[in-house]
């Protein structure tokens, strides 16, 4: 048996020199096919390359020349046709007792009987295929198709910078990623997009497979490896706050794989076969795949994904090519591919550039989720599989509204798509055109309707929706986007931007509300250890009131750019009274300061907190003679209420805002503040759905904070509702909880003619 690395090594060596000689490429290609043959020691070596979507026999030895340019197969058809098109490896004892053996005798082929043939991939997809025969019936050995593999990949190289094949016309790596698929999701975000994908971390495109100097190479590898290795190590330790979206779990297999020996030996052993470091991790990660692709198991399918995950930051490490698709700057229309990102991620990418976000993860509350609504972007989630399916560059259509996603689309599919998505732009046009009218009732009640924001860029929003005001400025936004922690002159450049821009509208700036799954770099809080429950943790004003430093900037930032106006100031998180006393303490003693310096002070300040932990509920009398105003903010609260991660992928689709626990707890802090002089809003991702404001309105919420995109269809909603008649309902269903009090609402509104989609 042979040798199989100094086989290949051998091999290896000849292609080098093959492919830097001056010869034509069919003349490479001739002698590559026999030193192949002679390295394999096999009696007949072939090579077939894609021209004009068929395989054709581009050069052989031991089959009949006139067979050369003539031998043509179709993908799926014959022996090579099914390699190439299920991108997979055959090994035969009996070449002709497979189902798809197609006789040609013109090859002369009859004397062969064992077969085996690799896929030759190119950027992922099968441009051709390598073969071997033999007059014995007997299977290759593993050690030989690993040579064959080996080979296969510097073959590609050689193939496309010698222009060989129609790469345009090449078939995808697997059967799932050649014609049109549809995924399905969870909608994130709504709406829709069409345009093409790109990796949030992109696959490094391997430039040369064969080795200059195998002991550089290794060394590269060693190096990145060590490299990985700390990056995890750093990850895992940075997810007390909340790590940008990754998960302990996922972190725990990362890991696994990152101190995986055997994955590093193997990938050696490919360098020393003469493979480059990228081409010896891909070599090795083909394998795997090749493995794993004959394991039905769903299990293990997750954990390839893991796989493959490293092996992609391995890649990079090792290529130098770290940065993301943003660092690299999106091409028009782009459509983001990712398993998860952290808000801060997406907020790098080019809004008018980037069309939809799918993920492999995600859940409706996370941050980057909501940045994601802010800046009018819609997002398909938790969509299984996704990479697998997806190649960087393919055509895709996202309908958020349908939880769907079509990857290479079919003529047929664009057109049905493009008609939706006109009658979808109609269907908005229709709703800014409600950007002057007032929401009001059918009984006459005014509700406010204001919109969240967080970035400068959201302001014009306020005008084309038409929304009364900003009803939640998360001013945590500016320290996201920033490498370092914003100096207070740059804080009140922006809060006195945003005020212009509001042009006398109210705007409610929120205190920086960090940590938990919006983590700063730049900040940290090391000296305990890690955090368990980010979420739960060392968060918002408790950041706030421990970095005195932090708030009082940014309380002298406010007051400063609120100069001669009113200014408005949430504090996020307060769990029990006395935190609001020492938050707007802060805010005194800079306003006293303010007033020494004689510097113009706002015309007047009104304070407010927000309801996200549950206990302050309970504390609501004392609280309410200090504030001018209450916000709920639902994400924290239903998370706290149901003990349910809101960045959990698996919490995701679990428990319902229309349900009646979180409809009592509001219905009691609204009867609790009854006569108080508060004003309460709603500044969750909840009231920006119809039904789910619908039941708010039930409840007797008047104010709402929402993502901009909601203002339209629910200010629409408004004009549709008696507040007596739902308030009337809302009381019955909470005495005597229906079983589904969705449902309930569902067939209430649509009883109204009230669309509530
Ligand atoms: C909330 O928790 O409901 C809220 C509005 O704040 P954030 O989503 O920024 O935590
Ligand atoms: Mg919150």
């Amino acid at each position: 048996m042979l040798d199989a690395i100094a086989s290949a090594r051998s091999i290896l060596n000849r292609l080098h020199e093959v492919m830097a000689s001056r010869s034509a490429a069919q003349a490479k290609l001739n002698t590559v096919v026999e030193v192949i043959g002679a390295g394999l020691d096999s009696e007949v070596c072939s090579i077939y390359l894609l021209r004009e979507g068929m395989l054709e026999l581009f050069a052989t030895k031991g089959l009949a020349q006139e067979a050369v340019h003539v031998t043509r197969m179709a993908l799926g058809e014959g022996l090579v046709g099914t390699i190439a098109g299920n991108v997979e490896t055959l090994n035969l004892a009996e070449a002709t007792a497979h189902p798809d053996f197609s006789f040609r005798p013109e090859t002369g082929e009859e004397k062969f009987h064992s077969f085996a043939g690799v896929p030759i991939v190119h950027r992922e997809r099968a441009v051709g295929v390598l073969c071997v025969q033999h007059v014995d019936p007997r299977r290759y050995a593993e050690v030989e198709i690993e040579a064959l593999q080996t080979v296969a990949m510097v073959l590609s190289e050689l193939i496309s910078s010698a222009g060989l094949v129609d790469e345009e016309q090449a078939w995808g790596t697997s059967a799932a990623m050649s014609g049109p698929a549809q995924m399905q999701g969870l909608t994130l975000v709504k709406g829709l997009a069409s345009g093409v994908a790109v990796f949030h971390q992109p696959r490094v495109t391997i430039e040369h497979t064969v080795a200059e100097d195998t002991e550089a190479e290794r060394q590269r590898v060693y190096l990145a490896f060590d490299r990985m290795r700390e990056q995890i190590d750093k990850m895992a330790a940075q997810a007390e706050f909340g790590g940008g979206g990754e998960h302990d779990e996922v972190l725990e297999t990362y890991k696994m794989f990152a101190y995986d020996e055997g994955w590093k030996r193997r990938i050696n052993e490919a360098i020393d076969s003469g493979l480059t470091a990228e081409a010896a991790i891909e070599r090795v990660q083909q394998h795997t795949r090749m493995r794993m692709r004959q394991i039905d198991d769903p299990l293990l399918a997750d954990r390839m994904h893991d796989l493959e995950d490293m092996a992609n930051r391995l890649m990079r490490t090792v290529s130098g090519q770290l940065g993301t698709a943003a660092s690299k700057g999106l091409r028009q229309d782009a459509i983001l591919i990712a398993r998860n990102l952290g808000p801060a991620e997406l907020l790098e990418y080019d809004k008018r550039r980037l069309k939809g976000v799918i993920l492999e993860e995600g859940s409706l509350t996370a941050h980057v989720v909501i940045v994601a609504r802010a800046m009018g972007v819609p997002v398909l989630g938790r969509v299984a599989g996704l990479r697998s399916v997806v190649r960087e560059g393919d055509a895709l259509l996202l309908d958020a509204d349908q939880a769907i996603a079509t990857v290479r689309p079919t003529p047929a599919i664009e057109d049905a798509f493009n008609a939706r998505f006109a009658r979808n732009r109609e269907k908005q046009a229709a709703r800014a055109a409600l950007r002057d009218v007032e929401p009001r009732t059918k009984d006459g009640q005014r509700i406010t309707v204001m919109m969240n924001a967080g970035l400068r860029d959201d302001m014009p929003m306020l005008g084309m929706t038409g929304a009364d005001g900003i009803g939640l400025f998360r001013t945590e936004f500016q320290f996201l986007v920033s490498a370092t922690l914003p100096a207070r002159e740059r804080q009140t450049r922006l809060y006195r931007d945003v005020m212009d821009a509001a042009a006398g509208k109210p705007v409610v700036f929120r205190t920086v509300d960090i940590g938990g799954d919006k983590a700063l770099p730049y900040l940290r809080h090391d000296e305990d250890g890690d955090e368990e429950n980010p979420a739960m943790g060392w968060r918002a004003l408790r950041v706030a009131l421990e970095r005195e430093g932090l708030l009082k900037a940014q309380a002298r930032a406010l007051l400063e750019a609120a100069g001669g106006r009113t200014l408005y100031v949430m504090f996020p998180m307060v769990s029990e009274p006395w935190e609001f006393d020492a938050a707007k303490a802060v805010f005194d003693a800079q306003l006293k300061w303010l007033k020494g310096q004689r510097k113009m002070l706002p015309e007047a300040i009104r304070y407010g907190a927000m309801l996200e932990v549950p206990a302050l509920a309970e504390m609501l009398d004392v609280l309410a003679p200090k504030i001018s105003f209450l916000s709920i903010g639902t994400n924290d609260l239903t998370q706290f209420l149901f003990a349910a991660d809101r960045a959990n992928p698996k919490l995701a689709e679990r428990y319902d805002w229309v349900s009646p626990s979180i409809l009592r707890f509001i219905a009691r802090v609204m009867k609790n503040l009854e006569g108080k002089d508060v004003d309460i809003a709603v500044c969750g991702e909840m009231g920006g759905r119809r039904l789910e404001a619908l039941a708010l309105m039930g409840l007797g919420v008047r104010r709402l904070s929402i993502t901009p995109a909601s203002v339209g269809p629910i200010k629409e909603l408004i004009t549709k509702v008696d507040t007596r008649e739902i308030a009337e309902a809302m009381k019955g269903w909470l005495a005597n909880p229906p079983q589904s009090l969705r449902a309930e609402l569902v067939a209430w509104a649509a009883a109204r003619g009230i669309d509530c989609d």
